[in-house]
C-alpha cells in the first residue's frame, strides 16, 4: 500500500479544553518505521482501530467512527479518546487524500510495554478499487465463530463488540472461505445465529424486509449498515433488527456485505447456492454510499 500519510497523536483527556490540538500531533514519514519494538500493539494486538472511507478527500461519517472508537475504547478499558482532537487528525489526514476513494485510519493502542501512555496514530492511503465487487458481488460460505449467542454477555472479556486490532481470527476466517471456493465469510454462532462477516455487517432482504443482527454485544455496530437502514428508511422500505437464525438466511430473496471501504457488496452465493443480485438497488444504495456524508 503507498501510504500518503502519517501523525502520530500525544492522547489528551476528553475534558482536554484547548482550541487546537496542533501541539500534540507529529507528522512522521509514512514508509519510515514509527514504532517502538516494545509496542503492544504490535507484540499483543492489545489496541482499537477504526477505518474510515474517504471520498474525494471528503472523510465519512466520522461522528459515527469515533463513537465506536470511544465505545471500543471503554469495552478495552483504555483511556477514553478526547473526540475534538481525533476529529482534528481525521481533517489532517483528508487533506492528503486528494480525489478518489482513500482509507483513514485511526489507532489507539495500550502502548509500550511498562510505558506510561497509549499510542496513538493515524494513516491515510489510497483505497483498494472494489467496484468490481460492488457490481457483481461477493460468494460467501457461513462459518461457526465457535461460540453460542449467549456468550457476549457471559464473557465480556473477549472483547466481543469492540474494534480491536486483534483481526488474526477475521483473516483466518477469509482464508479459510477462499479455501472453500468463496470470497468471503460469515460468521454465525455455534447455536446458529447469524453474527457478521469478517470485516462487514452482514444486511439481508427477508420476505421484502432488509433485516440486520442487533448489536448487542456480540458484533460491531457497522456506521456503514447504519447509513444504508438510513437510507432505506428514507426510501420508505422496512427495516429490522432482529436475529436471523442460519437457514433464514438461506431463503433470503438479497443480501450484501457492508463495510466503510467497500460499501455494499450484493452477495451472489451462500454456501454454494446462488442469490440473485438487485443489480438496481445495489448501485443505488452504493452511489448513496458514495456521496458526502457526516
Ligand atoms: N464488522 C466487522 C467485524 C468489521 O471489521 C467491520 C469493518 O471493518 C464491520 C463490521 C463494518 O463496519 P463499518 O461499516 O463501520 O466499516
Amino acid at each position: 500500500m503507498a501510504w500518503r500519510y502519517a501523525l502520530m497523536i500525544d492522547p489528551v483527556a476528553p475534558q482536554d479544553s484547548r482550541a487546537d490540538f496542533a501541539e500534540t500531533f507529529f507528522t512522521v514519514d509514512a514508509t519510515a518505521p514509527a514504532l517502538s519494538v516494545g509496542e503492544l500493539s504490535t507484540q499483543r494486538g492489545d489496541g482499537i482501530f477504526e477505518s474510515v472511507g474517504v471520498i474525494d478527500g471528503h472523510p465519512q461519517e466520522v461522528q459515527a467512527h469515533l463513537d465506536r472508537l470511544a465505545h471500543s475504547a471503554e469495552i478495552c478499558d483504555l483511556p477514553a479518546p478526547h473526540l475534538g482532537q481525533w476529529r482534528e487528525a481525521v481533517a489532517l489526514a483528508a487533506a492528503h487524500c486528494g480525489a478518489g476513494e482513500s482509507v483513514i485510519k485511526l489507532i489507539l493502542s495500550r502502548g509500550v510495554d511498562h510505558g506510561p501512555a497509549p499510542t496513538a496514530w493515524i494513516t491515510a492511503a489510497p483505497a483498494a478499487d472494489f467496484a468490481n465487487v460492488r457490481q457483481h458481488g461477493v460468494r460467501v460460505v457461513t462459518l461457526d465463530r465457535g461460540y453460542d449467542s449467549s456468550v457476549p454477555a457471559r464473557a465480556p472479556w473477549l472483547l466481543l463488540g469492540a474494534k480491536t486490532l486483534s483481526y488474526a481470527v477475521n483473516m483466518a476466517a477469509i482464508r479459510e472461505a477462499k479455501r472453500r471456493g468463496a470470497d468471503d465469510a460469515i460468521f454465525v454462532s455455534s447455536d446458529g445465529v447469524v453474527l457478521e462477516a469478517p470485516t462487514a455487517s452482514l444486511i439481508a432482504r427477508i420476505d421484502g424486509v432488509f433485516v440486520t443482527p442487533a448489536p448487542t454485544g456480540g458484533i460491531l455496530q457497522g456506521t456503514t449498515q447504519l447509513s444504508a437502514f438510513a437510507w432505506l428508511e428514507e426510501q420508505n422500505l422496512p427495516t429490522a433488527y432482529r436475529d436471523i437464525p442460519t437457514e433464514e438466511l438461506h431463503r433470503a430473496d438479497a443480501a450484501w456485505l457492508v463495510s466503510s471501504v467497500r460499501l455494499a457488496a450484493p452477495i451472489t452465493e451462500i454456501d454454494g447456492t446462488r442469490l440473485a443480485i438487485d443489480a438496481g438497488l445495489t448501485a443505488r444504495l452504493n452511489d448513496y454510499l458514495l456521496s458526502p456524508r457526516d
